[in-house]
């Protein structure tokens, strides 16, 4: 009780009357502030309201409304929240408004709008405030911005984990996978009665070593960037083309058996032979060994692999330059 009796003592000596309290708030409020009659004319404004449109007495705006001061649709949307209120006597709270001047400039606003009542109770217009939130959006947009580019760059961080920097073709660990995953499809599309398989294509560059040794690692390069594109442009779309190791390379063939995986290695073997790489005006002749295995219910993916490895060894004993 003591403490309610020195409240109401301190709020009675407050050196601040409600004149005062009002005029402080319609004087210095950063977000605008106004009252309204029922025809959306201004009653009162804050000094900040006037200021947006470069006056500084707050009784210039009196009598006027939106559709004096701002764009017609800008007011329209206005108008309309503002008969709803009346209509309802809900508030509108957090409303986004959009701007936009006669010299382009735009100018975004958080807008809050209550109902307005008489002593009696009864609605007589409305009153709100406005915060202009331009930086915010600002801010928004940049951040929007940023997001893409993280984005982008998460793509390319994707891409670049499955991509050979070298040669551009997919890498050793998206072959295992890919491997994996084109077994699975077959064993299930055969468990369904369809003769269908894949094939596997292992292609190893023939004496590489006396390449780079000759002509340098660089040159090396060259070459390995070479046979790289030469397989790309003789293989299909659906086809899955990696470099698997050094001067190692191998395919994924979906739906083609293991005559038209030795097709393609003979075509592959031939094209390469008679694409040489010029240096110093000397054309330089790559050869390839290539092996070949076909899908056969292997359970391991390993088990397609060492058939493919063992047929390209084969291939290599038998003097290179040849499909096995
Ligand atoms: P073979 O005919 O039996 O295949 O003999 P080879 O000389 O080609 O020997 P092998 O395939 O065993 O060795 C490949 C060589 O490729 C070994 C390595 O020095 C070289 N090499 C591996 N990666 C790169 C690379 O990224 N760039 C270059 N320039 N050379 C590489
Ligand atoms: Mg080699």
């Amino acid at each position: 009780m003591a403490n309610k009796d020195n409240e109401a003592s301190a709020f009675e000596a407050c050196v601040l009357s409600q004149t005062k309290i009002i005029e402080t708030i319609m004087e210095n409020s950063q977000d605008t502030i106004y009252f309204k009659d029922k025809d959306s004319r201004f009653l009162f404004n804050s000094r900040a309201h006037v200021c947006q449109f470069g006056l500084e007495d707050p009784r210039a705006l009196i009598g006027k409304s939106d559709y004096d001061l701002y764009p017609r649709d800008f007011a329209e949307s206005a108008r309309r929240d503002e008969e709803e209120i009346m209509r309802t006597g809900k508030p509108i709270i957090g409303r986004i408004e959009r701007w936009i001047k006669d010299n382009g400039e735009v100018v975004w606003f958080s807008a809050s709008k209550y109902p307005l009542y008489d002593d009696d109770g009864q609605i007589l217009g409305t009153w709100g405030t406005t915060r202009d939130i331009t930086d915010l959006k600002k801010a928004e947009k940049e951040l929007e911005l940023v997001n893409r580019e993280y984005e982008a760059l998460n793509t390319k961080l994707k891409e670049l984990s499955v991509i050979d920097e070298l040669s551009g073709l997919y890498n050793r660990r998206h072959f295992y996978d890919t491997l994996s995953k084109t077994m699975k499809i077959f064993s299930r599309v055969r468990g369904r009665g369809y003769a269908s398989s894949f094939s596997l294509v292992l292609i190893d560059i023939d004496d590489f070593k006396y390449i780079n040794d000759e002509y340098g690692h660089v040159f090396g390069d060259i070459a390995i960037r070479h046979v790289s594109q030469l397989l790309r442009a003789q293989t299909r779309l659906s086809d899955y083309v990696f470099r698997y190791g050094g001067d190692e390379y191998a395919i994924i063939l979906p739906d083609t058996d293991i005559k038209g995986a030795k097709e393609l290695g003979e075509r592959l073997r031939k094209t390469i032979a008679s694409t040489p790489l010029t240096r110093d005006g000397k054309d330089i002749t790559l050869k390839i060994s290539v092996g070949t295995a076909t899908y056969d219910e292997q359970v391991d993916a390993m088990d397609i692999v060492q058939q493919a490895d063992q047929k390209l060894y084969e291939a290599k004993n038998n003097g290179k330059n040849q499909v096995c």
